[in-house]
């Protein structure tokens, strides 16, 4: 035996990591928040968080571009107008480009629990892939793990509940996909990230869907907002409505994500809900 043979077994050694691009010359590398955090690539793009607002959310991204550097670059270079606190590699190298404690630009138009300046209440992590529009390629085992370590380290420092732990998409349905149907949320609750429920089977149903005026979609529209959904409560089954259906469905019941609003789609809701923590709901609902 070699010595050769005892080389990294986890890694294929035929391939070559993703060089990172350099820092930019006059930015300056800062401590990063936590040691899992390989590198330090500081954004030109951020501010200070709105009247102090403390951090508990997590927004998970996909960056929805052919390739790393490219984002790296995007996220970085002055001007672009956007950034993240973290980038996840699909190596599972973590980059930090914004320290926690100041305001990154990711999250765009967007809105919760009555929030709409999700930039200041939150962390935004920015996961490589490719993305709907490239292929939308699975997330790598390795990527899932790094970033389940990055989120809880994030949730003990920042004392972030499961239930804050949020896509994109959840938060800007109108407008975003991402991290998309493809992202294991069941994995990260196998870990102790994010809130999840086993998804309701899909079984025959007649579901609310574009057009439905009644009742039945009102109680729906209530029953997403109080869960954090920006939607208005009217009793119409509008586009609005749709999307934020979609956008749980992405989220929670990935199987089958139509805009539908089935009988899987609304039992899943409904048990997400019923386990979500107590003083939640009671903020929620008051
Ligand atoms: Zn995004």
């Amino acid at each position: 035996m070699t010595l050769g043979s005892f080389a990294s077994p986890g890694i294929d050694s035929k391939r070559r990591a993703t060089p990172l691009p350099r820092p930019i010359a006059n930015m300056k590398i800062f401590t990063p928040d936590t040691s899992i955090a390989s590198d330090v690539i500081p954004s030109a793009n951020f501010g200070e968080r709105n009247k102090g607002r403390v951090p508990d959310m997590v927004l998970l991204h996909y960056t929805g571009m052919p390739d790393a550097q490219g984002a790296i670059a995007q996220l970085c270079t002055a001007g672009t107008d956007v950034s993240a606190h973290y980038i996840v590699l699909e190596d599972g190298r973590i980059v930090q480009c914004v320290p926690e404690a100041k305001r990154a630009w990711h999250a765009g138009v967007a809105s919760w629990a009555g929030e709409d300046d999700i930039n200041s209440c939150s962390i935004g992590i920015e996961i490589v892939n490719r993305g709907h529009d490239w292929g939308y390629p699975e997330y790598p085992l390795r990527q899932v793990a790094a970033v389940i370590a990055l989120c809880r380290g994030i949730m003990l420092r920042r004392n972030v509940p499961s239930h804050r732990v949020l896509a994109h998409s959840d938060v800007a349905p109108s407008r975003k996909k991402d991290p998309g149907e493809k992202f294991p949320w069941h994995s990260m609750a196998n870990s102790g990230v994010g809130h999840w429920v086993q998804p309701a089977p899909i079984v025959r149903s007649e579901g609310l869907k574009i057009g439905t005026d009644n009742d039945a979609v009102r109680g729906l529209q209530q029953a997403l907002a109080r869960y954090g959904y920006g939607v208005p409560v009217t009793g119409k089954y509008d586009t609005a409505t749709m999307e934020v259906v979609t956008a749980f469905q992405r989220h929670f019941r990935p199987a089958k994500v139509d805009g539908v609003a089935d009988h899987s789609t609304l039992a899943t809701l409904q048990s997400l809900l019923a386990s979500l923590p107590v003083e939640t709901t009671a903020v929620a609902a008051g």
